[in-house]
């Protein structure tokens, strides 16, 4: 990890500084700033939302943003990412999809600015997912935090960073508390040598899922791409401009996807486009210039204003299954204007082969399904077509309206569709249901086993399968119907284990474990005369 603040390029004079002249390593024809820096002398208040972080009230930290003007951003993330019905869904610290779009671009340095906890856990996930790549991180204090420094420091990593040999652009992300505190990325220089730099607040208080924040640097880079063709050319795709006119696909999938949907496109005289989020920035500029956007996953709402503003059609859903396909070819091919007699061939060119591999793959046996991807309900339609019973799909999304054709083919075939499921209604589903598989996150797995229920985790066995077209027809069947055959194992292992690890014998032992209900009672008596004592001083 790059340390950009490292203590020996840390000028002491700077903190005590009311005003910052030209930054140290900056070159003389960058103009300087002033910011406002509160007078040092006495100990710095600590900002309002320093010290506390996710687990600092969601309140609080919206409160304390608003407070150092950041009122904008966190009004555009609650129209753009709504959290009802409940507050929040639980999962990964929301940034991390962010990061993970930062790195995976060609030629792009991701610099985090944020707690050193938060940073350490991000970029831990980062390289369990195999990121392979820098992690730029920012430190700061409640010192560096309260006088401006910070976003000095920040200004200086990004001009140390910038080199137009290395990257063609710079993403900072700021993280809870750095938002919470209003640092100021929009005064960051907009481009420095060439290098676009790109400023983004992805606070958890204020973007619920890490789905919704790759959408926050998608949706950023998509403007300033935009912003960028309409002021003149701009550098073509890596592999030549299509011939034919193109598909943008918003939603990153299973590798092979956008492969498949070509084919299914070819009888229309169309093309799959770019995959958004890109892996490379020149393709930003391919993935706008499309004919029309295929909202395969449903949750980017920024994304898809930047599409609309260049005059794009975005459509909804996907060619999963028999039904979805022929729905989205006509969808695509209505957008692009295309003859029904083409749209008609393009749908019997596949279709026949849809149908042949679901019924070659059979999926039989009660499923509920929850996930925090986005394509739970494109995964959902495909148990459904492939036979399951499916009862209940929760995703950590919110509603939109690019889900609506999802949500009314399943709701049709009487499935209950949850958005924005918090963990404790995808448990209830899976109480109510009593599946024969449990696809979820890791609580709901873990939850499943120890009921002795065969369970997937979706987002490593699930997300990483073809889903479109024939290719995905078939796809499912075969890691679905294994975990549901491995039943009779869970049910030996539950009574080969039954009572350990439960009640008085939960923890590590030495010796066998003796159940002691006189103990446990004196215990509770001293918690209850302890609670009793603690409220009888609140009250006085
Ligand atoms: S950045 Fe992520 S881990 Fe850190 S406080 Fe915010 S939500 Fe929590």
């Amino acid at each position: 990890m790059a340390n950009f603040n490292d203590p020996k390029h840390v000028d002491p004079q700077d903190l005590g500084a009311p005003t910052l002249g030209t930054p140290r390593r900056m070159p003389s024809s960058v103009p300087s700033r002033v910011i406002p820096i509160l007078n040092a002398t006495a100990a710095p208040p600590a900002p309002a939302g320093d010290g506390v972080g996710c687990h600092g009230g969601k309140e609080t930290m919206q409160q304390a943003a608003a407070a150092a003007g950041m009122s904008d951003t966190i009004e555009r993330y609650k129209a753009d990412y709504p959290a009802g019905p409940h507050d929040q869904p639980q999962s990964m610290c929301p940034a991390f999809g962010s990061l993970r779009v930062g790195l995976r671009m060609r030629r792009t340095a991701t610099i985090l600015s944020g707690s050193a906890c938060c940073v350490y856990g991000l970029t831990f996930t980062s390289h369990f997912y195999g990121a392979r790549r820098t992690v730029g991180y920012v430190p700061f204090n409640s010192e560096t935090l309260v006088t401006g420094k910070l976003f000095e420091d920040i200004r200086e990593a990004v001009f140390e960073t910038a080199k137009p040999a290395d990257y063609d652009a710079v993403v900072i992300i700021n993280l809870c508390v750095p938002t919470a505190s209003g640092v100021p990325l929009r005064l960051l220089p907009k481009e420095i040598d060439g290098v676009r730099i790109i400023g983004i607040d992805v606070p958890g208080f204020g973007v619920p899922t890490h789905a919704e924040a790759k959408d926050v640097l998608a949706g950023a880079m998509l403007a300033y791409a935009r912003t960028e063709a309409e002021q003149g050319p701009v550098a073509a795709p890596r592999n030549g401009v299509s011939d034919r006119p193109t598909v943008t696909l918003l939603g990153e999938m299973f590798p092979a996807d956008p492969v498949g949907i070509g084919r299914m496109l070819e009888p229309m005289g169309l093309a799959a486009g770019p995959v958004v989020p890109t892996r490379e920035w020149r393709e930003l500029y391919a993935a706008l210039d499309c004919a029309v956007v295929g909202a395969i996953h449903p949750f980017y709402t920024a994304s898809v204003r930047e599409f609309e503003a260049a005059g794009r059609t975005v459509v909804g859903s996907a060619p999963v299954g028999y039904d979805g396909t022929a729905a989205w070819l006509e969808k695509i091919g209505e957008s692009c204007g295309i003859p029904k007699a083409r749209i008609e061939a393009a749908k019997q060119a596949v279709l026949p082969a849809i149908r042949a591999a679901l019924a070659a793959a059979p999926i039989k046996g009660r499923v509920t399904l929850s996930g925090y991807e986005g394509s739970e309900l494109l995964v959902g339609r495909l148990l459904v077509e492939s036979g399951a019973d499916v009862r209940y799909v929760g995703t950590a999304c919110p509603r939109t309206r690019w889900s609506d054709a999802d949500r009314e083919w399943l709701e049709a075939k009487g499935v209950r569709v949850q958005f924005r499921a918090s963990l404790e209604q995808d448990l209830a589903a899976m109480a109510e249901f009593e599946p024969d598989l449990a696809v979820g996150t890791t609580p709901v797995v873990q939850k499943a086993k120890e009921l002795a229920i065969p369970a997937l985790y979706f987002t490593n066995l699930i997300s990483a399968r073809p889903l479109m077209g024939p290719a995905g027809a078939g796809s499912l069947s075969q890691v679905v119907n294994a975990a549901m055959r491995s039943k009779p194992r869970f049910d030996t292992m539950k009574a080969f284990f039954a009572g350990v690890g439960e009640g008085h014998t939960s923890g590590v032992w030495e010796g066998t474990p003796v159940d002691r209900p006189a103990f446990r009672e004196q215990y509770a008596r001293t918690l209850a005369r302890q609670a009793k004592a603690r409220k009888a001083e609140e009250t006085h």
